[in-house]
């Protein structure tokens, strides 16, 4: 695959869910690959928004190409919020104390990301808020002034599961959050990896995070 057989993809699911050609915009995951396979796989095609998840490779990359929309999709540790001052959006804050580091460290900047709130999968998976606890993270996000856009999931590996099981699962999973996103009214919905976005884009994602599929 390659970045317009991607886009092709996800132009095709906004339409068979009847949204307008656009409104699912493409991440694209760049964690792991250098400027040049990024210029040359991704930039070729378009402008953009580079997703990373490891905050010392982002801080190098984006030291170097400041110029471009930086987005940070991996877990955030206190020690490496310093890292992350080109993200313009962090996919993926799960505690308070996380939005405090960034807001902190955005004083300092004199500027701040907007941020996502990654939800828990219902899986063995030790990333991502809880159901249930959402509001009250919600609440303490907003009060450290960080503008909260959206929410963000990761789906399980279901690759066991035979396919039709598969299909179900995930149109479940993206369906509920873009319910949860749409009752607090928040307007963004990062879903959809490489394996899985055509489900994540019929159920409302905004944001397509898509690594793997652009650099084969
Ligand atoms: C790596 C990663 C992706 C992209 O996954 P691919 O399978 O490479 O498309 C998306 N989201 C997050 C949080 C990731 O860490």
């Amino acid at each position: 695959m390659s970045l317009p057989e991607v886009l092709a993809g996800i132009r095709a699911a906004e339409a068979a869910a009847g949204r307008p050609a656009g409104s699912a915009r493409l991440v694209a995951v760049t964690k792991g690959q250098d400027l040049d396979a990024i210029d040359r796989c991704v930039l070729a095609h378009g402008a953009f928004p580079l997703g990373e998840g490891r905050a010392q490779e982002l801080r190098d990359k984006s030291a170097l190409r400041p110029d471009l929309e930086w987005h940070f999709i991996g877990a955030l540790q206190r020690n490496k919020v310093k890292y992350l001052r080109h993200v313009t959006l962090v996919h993926s804050v799960e505690a308070a104390w996380q939005a405090e580091a960034l807001a902190q460290a955005a004083q300092g900047w004199g500027h701040a990301p907007d941020v996502l709130l990654q939800l828990h999968n219902g899986e063995a998976q030790k990333h991502g808020i809880e159901a249930q606890a959402l509001p009250g993270v919600l609440r303490e996000v907003r009060a450290t002034g960080l503008d909260v856009r959206g929410l963000m999931v990761m789906a399980p590996d279901l690759d066991d599961l035979p396919p039709p099981e598969r299909e179900a699962r995930l149109a479940a999973l993206f369906t509920d959050v873009a319910r949860r996103a749409h009752d607090l009214g928040l307007s963004e919905l990062s879903m959809g990896m490489s394996g899985d976005y055509p489900h994540a884009v019929a159920a409302g994602a905004t944001l397509v995070r898509v690594g793997r599929s652009l650099f084969t």
